[in-house]
């Protein structure tokens, strides 16, 4: 079976790994640090927070920028939950508007969704492509919004010289399956200070001096055992995504003549950095996208389906008055979208035998 995703451990995380083991500091500690250093400095911003997933960071970051009950967050609803999820903890209300071709949240739309409560737009920077950063920005300039940005499937990923997460506050996961991992952790990237120093009370229960709480907070934490995993894997990040690049253009190539399929567009002026590889299944090809999806699997494919049901629709949230939208591309892609394996351990010879077997699938 070719997975969908998985991780790259080699042997420099696992002696990293054991040399915190036998240090004994096994929670926050100098690895943090160290880490916090080292992705500021390649993301490019004055301050990176460690947290201990990126959900947290997303809560946090929120959080740090003064949002919360009574504002209105500008986002897009074909994302994962957490996205969403994030908005709710900290007691505001998500105003959704559609995504446009690239899966991304449809600037053009951002306007006409601002009202007298809008505090902060949060663009998702969806399969690894970042958003149009310079639309969103000069509008949240004009409107005088946060932005934060959820870069958590797009580590390293660039639009004009600027790293994804660079823009406003930035927002990381290090779950096993993203770009590099830490098993479970985040990173909020910033420069504003102020916001810097919010986040780092919020997730460490409102402390900055031992045993006085200012505010309060949760533990949202990285430990060191996770840091010195993501030391090691923020060394590799360039070549982990230069890999997923060349194995995306190698099934553009390939696909791109195949009637009903369509392959993922990497627009001017950005990287993308294929966290996922999606195609969209169109009407015209040879099966459904679920027939697809079966036929895959079953011959040892594994893909995926991101996302099968737009965020506002799903149970635990499509009561609510602010679900009550209709969003046609958000639909429309949830019914046909296809993530095949695009990460670094996909061989030559799998990648080679992905797209025989579509072609097949193709003809019949
Ligand atoms: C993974 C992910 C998150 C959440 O990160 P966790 O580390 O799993 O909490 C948020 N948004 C998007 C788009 C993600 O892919």
């Amino acid at each position: 079976m070719i997975s969908i995703s998985k991780p790259y451990i080699g042997e420099t995380e696992q002696r990293a790994v054991a040399a915190v083991l036998e240090s004994g500091i096994l929670a926050q500690g100098p690895r943090v640090a160290e880490f916090e250093r080292a992705f500021a400095e390649y993301i490019g911003v004055k301050h990176a927070i460690a947290t201990s997933n990126g959900t947290a960071a997303l809560c946090a970051a929120l959080h740090a920028h003064g949002i919360g009950a009574g504002a209105e967050v500008i986002t897009t609803p074909f994302t994962f939950i957490a996205s969403l999820n994030a908005i709710l903890y900290v007691g505001a209300t998500p105003r959704l508007i559609d995504a446009d071709a690239s899966f991304n949240l449809d600037a053009s739309q951002i306007e006409s969704a601002i009202t007298p409560r809008t505090r902060a737009i949060l663009p998702i920077h969806l399969f690894g492509q970042p958003a149009d950063m310079d639309a969103i920005m000069t509008i949240a300039r004009q409107h005088e919004l946060v932005v934060v940005e959820d870069a958590c499937q797009a580590h390293g990923a660039q639009y004009g010289a600027k790293r994804a997460g660079s823009f406003g506050t930035g927002c990381f996961s290090f779950y096993a399956t993203k770009n590099m991992t830490t098993g479970e952790g985040g990173m909020i990237t910033t420069d504003d200070d102020a916001a810097a120093a919010r986040a780092r009370l919020h997730i460490n229960h409102g402390m900055s001096v031992r045993y006085r709480h200012e505010t309060l907070g949760y533990n949202f934490r990285m430990t060191d055992l996770a840091a010195t995993l993501g030391i090691a894997q923020l060394k590799q990040l360039d070549a982990f995504n230069a890999r997923r690049v060349e194995t995306a253009q190698f099934y553009n190539a390939h696909f791109a003549a195949l009637r009903g399929l369509l392959p993922p567009r990497a627009l001017p002026n950005r990287t993308h950095v294929f966290h996922q590889y999606t195609l969209r299944v169109l009407p015209e090809f040879s099966l459904t996208r679920d027939a697809l999806f079966a036929e895959l699997q079953a011959r040892g494919i594994g893909c995926g389906i991101y996302y099968p049901l737009p965020a506002h629709q799903q149970a635990s949230v499509r009561a609510s008055a602010w679900a009550q939208v209709h969003l046609p591309r958000a639909d429309e892609f949830s019914q046909q979208v296809l993530a095949l394996p695009v990460h670094p351990l996909v061989s030559n010879d799998d990648r080679a035998l992905i797209v025989e077997t579509i072609r097949a699938l193709a003809r019949q």
